[in-house]
């Protein structure tokens, strides 16, 4: 799973007991859902998955020799090499552009020694900033020097949505500008679409015409977060896929200045302005959307960033459909097989982040499907529609070899009907439920449900929706394709009376994931070992949920209330 800053707040809300009249509704939701929907059509479907199978593939793909499978480094080209060993022995049809390899170009870049610049212009005169005391930046992706020097406009939130209705723009003339804008500003909405709103911030500056975008620090989160710590984590290195050209793709280029600036620094870019630093603060007090105005200030900034380019591959196989016409199209498994590398924190005794269950364990349940739609075809029994599995690269870099893939698909984009992710199943627990985050957006919500309750597992909803875990996997670059799409997570009931499954997952959540400690040695001391026999189960039910759509005479559709089929859909795709 993408790595989010996920505060002490936030991890223990996690870890909290999913209460027993949540669960008696979701239970109730569950069967109505099943209760009311049509008749699936009676299929034979008698493979079932190997644990041992699902054991061996994430033993390999999480031991330390593969050294934690960073994007670009050898660990990961092992796994990738593994996987596609993997493709071959089970016969299935080469889908990359290089045999099963699509290899995705890369570029890299960091901060250079060099220290970034920030300068306020006021009528009172200059202010020199203070990189790292004053403000923070990161590498751009698009050029090596990065300079500006344009006026100052406040925007408010910056955010922008012609569904609830919210321009932070509106009047003003940002062309040419550098734009400022406090963080935040989509509480209140429901947290998927806010997540998707909060992530268009510098496109929406970008489009109109903005030439920088600073984030300006509050009050508010320096409660939640101080800036000294904020500090603390800038400046990393940045990777965007590249396109034909050599362009960074995502990188908003025209976007010369960014900063992420202390409010007690900003002070002087207000001198004279219509609104004071005060009057922003009384109103995000009062819980009222900020002004936007113009500043009597202008801004000069500049940085360099130093660029490596590297390739690594996504991995692709298909099984191809038995229906003469339906085999032109695709239901799509995706699983990253790239993980964050070696620790960097030298005080921990093992240096691999293993990413056993990030996400080794949805490679394994990927693969170990990927055998039973062989054996399914060698039995004279094969899905109508072909079937693709994808193990894409840089998830953790942000979804980019999903991305990559989603804008140079191997198969035509409009003949993928639906996407099935698999990211980090928590196999820690005999789990009673599952969440199925998507199923709200489209008919999948249905196929789920009955592939879950044919092995008596109950589909529950979103226990963490603060967490908006539907925008952050590998499915959401599909989602943005107008692809309907599904991604299942373990639930948080355990069929064992005496363990709380949430804890048992906010625990890994909070101690091990993204650590030295998603290793299998951990989780057997931690936790008594990873459930390879529900890693099966797992494994059964994504199995059956692609079988359904593969199978069924039409393909998904999104649903007319959805907020991601609105916007991100072809209108024919959707449906009431
Ligand atoms: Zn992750």
């Amino acid at each position: 799973m993408e790595y989010q800053n996920v505060s002490r707040r936030d991890t223990h809300a996690m870890g909290q007991k999913f209460t027993l009249p949540a669960l008696l509704t979701a239970l109730a939701a569950a069967f109505l859902l099943s209760a009311c929907a049509p008749a699936p059509e009676q299929q034979k479907v008698t493979s079932s998955a190997n644990p041992d199978a699902v054991q061996a593939h994430l033993e390999f793909l999480a031991s330390d020799l593969l050294e934690g499978r960073d994007t670009g480094e050898r660990g990961h080209e092992i796994a990738s090499h593994y996987i596609a060993a993997q493709y071959k022995i089970m016969g299935l049809k080469e889908a990359g552009t290089d045999g099963f390899y699509q290899r995705v170009p890369f570029r890299s870049a960091r901060l250079a020694d060099t220290q970034p610049t920030f300068v306020i212009a006021t009528p009172s005169g200059e202010h020199e900033l203070q990189y790292r005391r004053h403000f923070t930046t990161t590498a751009s992706t698009a050029e090596e020097i990065s300079e500006v020097n344009a006026e100052v406009v406040f925007v408010g939130y910056g955010l922008v949505s012609e569904t609830f209705g919210i321009n932070d723009y509106e009047g003003l003339d940002v062309e040419n500008k550098i734009v400022i804008a406090v963080s935040g500003g989509t509480q209140g909405l429901p947290s998927e679409e806010a997540a998707h709103l909060g992530a268009q911030k510098q496109r929406q500056a970008a489009e109109r015409g903005a030439v920088g975008f600073i984030t300006l620090h509050t009050p508010e989160r320096e409660a939640v977060r101080p800036f000294e710590q904020a500090v603390l984590f800038a400046g990393g290195a940045r990777m965007r896929w590249l396109d034909t050209d050599g362009n960074a793709h995502g990188e908003d280029g025209q976007l010369r200045g960014s900063a992420y600036l202390d409010y007690r620094a900003a002070e002087p870019m207000f001198d004279g302005a219509e609104y004071t630093l005060e009057d922003i603060w009384a109103a995000l007090e009062a819980g009222e959307r900020p002004p936007s105005f113009a500043l009597n200030a202008s801004a000069t900034m500049r940085r360099e960033s130093i660029f490596s380019e590297i390739d690594s591959p996504n991995v692709i196989g298909m099984i191809e459909g038995s229906d003469p016409t339906l085999k032109h199209e695709y239901v799509l498994y995706t699983a990253h097989s790239d993980h964050i590398g070696l620790a960097r924190d030298f005080s921990t005794t093992s240096k691999v982040n293993n990413g056993a269950l990030d996400n080794a364990a949805g490679v394994a349940v990927m693969l170990e499907t990927a055998r039973m739609y062989a054996e399914q075809v060698a039995a004279g029994n094969g899905p109508r529609r072909s079937i693709l599995f994808a193990a894409v690269t840089a998830e953790e870099k942000g979804l980019l070899g999903a991305d990559y893939f989603a804008h140079n698909p191997t198969v035509p984009l409009s003949s993928i009907v639906a996407n099935v992710n698999l990211d980090m199943p928590v196999l820690l627990y005999p789990f009673a439920d599952v969440i199925a985050f998507g199923a709200d957006h489209s008919s999948l919500g249905d196929v789920v449900a009955r592939a879950a309750g044919r092995h008596n597992i109950a589909l529950s909803p979103d226990p963490m929706p603060e967490q908006a875990i539907f925008t952050r996997s590998d499915h959401y670059t599909l989602v943005r394709q107008g692809i309907p799409a599904v991604f299942l997570m373990t639930g948080f009931t355990s069929q064992d009376e005496d363990e709380d499954g949430g804890e048992i997952w906010g625990k890994f959540f909070a101690e091990n994931y993204h650590r030295p400690g998603d290793d299998i040695e951990t989780l057997t001391e931690t936790y008594g070992g990873i459930r390879y026999d529900f890693g099966a189960l797992f494994t059964d039910i994504n199995f059956e949920i692609g079988m359904e759509i593969a199978n069924a005479d039409e393909a998904p559709y999104w649903l007319s209330d959805s907020y991601f089929g609105k916007i991100f859909s072809a209108d024919s795709s959707v449906r009431d």
